[in-house]
């Protein structure tokens, strides 16, 4: 399964991005040859999926507490603060982690 089926989220930033790595990742796994069988090659990919997206899912959750929160004003304008936002679009880089 790949996109919002196998990890859907909260409408937040990246669900569009997780579904495209998914099927980027689920292609690159189908066509290597490092594989004895296709459930193999599912395999592998799924445990990388479920890593990746379990930790971009637990934020989406967070962001939409702090939008339901009773200050979610002040969760809001803290969330977008340049320190704190590029904290979390580092935590998000693939290439950073
Ligand atoms: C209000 C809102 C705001 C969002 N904002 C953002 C954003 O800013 N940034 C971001 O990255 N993501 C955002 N998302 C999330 C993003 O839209 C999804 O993560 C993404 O569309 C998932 O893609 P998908 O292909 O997995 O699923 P979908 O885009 O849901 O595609 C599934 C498709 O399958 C079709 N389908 C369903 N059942 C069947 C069936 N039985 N037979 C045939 N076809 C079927 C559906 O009609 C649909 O076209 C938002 C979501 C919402 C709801």
């Amino acid at each position: 399964m790949i996109g919002d089926a196998a990890h859907q989220t909260p409408p937040s930033r990246d669900g569009v991005n997780q579904a495209m790595l998914d099927a980027l990742e689920l292609s690159q796994a189908l066509c290597a040859n490092n594989f004895l069988t296709i459930e193999d090659a599912i395999s592998s990919y799924e445990k990388n999926m479920l890593a990746r997206t379990s930790k971009v899912t637990a934020e989406a959750l967070q962001l939409v507490e702090a939008m339901l929160a009773e200050n979610n004003l002040q969760e809001m304008v803290d969330f977008f603060k340049p320190e704190r936002y590029a904290m979390s679009r580092q935590n998000n880089c693939i290439e950073c982690n």
